[in-house]
């Protein structure tokens, strides 16, 4: 069984349409893939659609955008209840804080001399939800300012260079009882990630357990060998699931190809019974895994 549990479309950063991801998941050879885009369930139609066509299991999520003392923290959240209100009103206000920054993005960009509007970036983005840096990067891109969406982050967009600007995300534990209670179960993603300056360690991790985290993401491209061994042991100590996936963005992200880490099976059961155990506590109507 190959399992890869964390994929973006270009309904937020990535480049593929769900169902092309879909099928680029069948090519890949995936045997599961689940649909994780930033802050948003809008592409779980497209998907589930395409995944019935193309005979391949998926797992409808999403990657939340948290903050935990001042850090960054990316917060996986498969099969919750999109319709559940506390989570509607949350991931409306990180997408009005993704829109709302982009203003003065392009500001910062103009004060550099750069040329940029926000129908530049609108014309990349397309039909994403949830807009983010990646698609001013495109836009910079089309513009020839930079090569790539790693050089336009290097030199302009990630922290601490003249381009960013910080955006809303919501806090942490509240967002793991959220999802628990809209009968979804969470993990958190890549926990020593290149992103996230806070390195959580066992203690950090004790009381978010308490709240309903599911798992941690162990395998993923920003963890070494080290951090990966490191960081299962605390999810032995801690019972929590571990996961694998690639973070695929597709032409967005290089080294993110689909299934260049992967889940085991019953790491991946595991996950599927906490989803299963918080949507009959929550009573709410929560999303089947698509069996295609
Ligand atoms: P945002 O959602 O606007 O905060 O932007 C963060 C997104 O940008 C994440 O999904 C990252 O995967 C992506 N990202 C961060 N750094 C880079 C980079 N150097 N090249 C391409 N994508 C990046
Ligand atoms: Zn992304
Ligand atoms: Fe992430
Ligand atoms: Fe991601």
């Amino acid at each position: 069984m190959r399992i890869d549990l964390h994929t973006h479309s270009r309904v937020s950063d990535g480049t593929d349409s769900p169902s092309e991801l879909v099928r680029a998941a069948r090519a890949a050879r995936l045997d599961v893939v689940a649909l994780t885009d930033h802050d948003t369930s809008a592409g779980w139609s497209e998907a589930a659609a395409a995944a019935r066509v193309e005979g391949i299991e998926l797992v409808r999520g999403m990657e939340i955008s948290t903050d935990h003392h001042g850090h960054g923290v990316h917060l996986l959240a498969y099969l919750p209840d999109p319709t559940y209100p506390p989570l509607v009103e949350e991931l409306a206000r990180i997408l009005e804080g993704r829109d709302g920054r982009l203003p003065t993005m392009i500001a910062r960009l103009q004060e550099l001399g750069i040329d940029l509007t926000l129908d530049d970036v609108a014309a990349v983005s397309g039909d994403a939800a949830a807009s983010g840096r990646p698609h001013v990067a495109d836009a910079l891109v089309a513009k020839g300012v930079v090569a790539s969406r790693d050089e336009a982050f290097d030199r302009y967009l990630s922290s601490g260079r003249p381009a960013y600007v910080g955006r809303y995300a919501a806090p942490l534990v509240s967002m793991i009882r959220i999802v628990a209670a809209a009968g979804g179960a969470t993990v958190i993603a890549h926990p020593w990630g290149r992103s996230g300056r806070g390195r959580p360690d066992q203690a950090d991790l004790g009381p978010l357990v308490e709240a309903g985290l599911a798992g941690l993401e162990v395998d993923h491209q920003d963890h070494g060998p080290v951090e990966r061994r490191e960081l299962r042991a605390i999810a032995r100590n801690l019972d929590l699931v571990v996961t694998g996936s690639s973070d695929y963005h597709g032409a967005g992200k290089t080294g993110h190809g689909l299934g260049v880490n992967t889940t085991e099976a019953e790491e991946y059961a595991r996950l599927l019974d906490r989803a299963a155990a918080a949507s009959a506590a929550s009573g709410r109507t929560t999303p089947e895994v698509v069996r295609g």
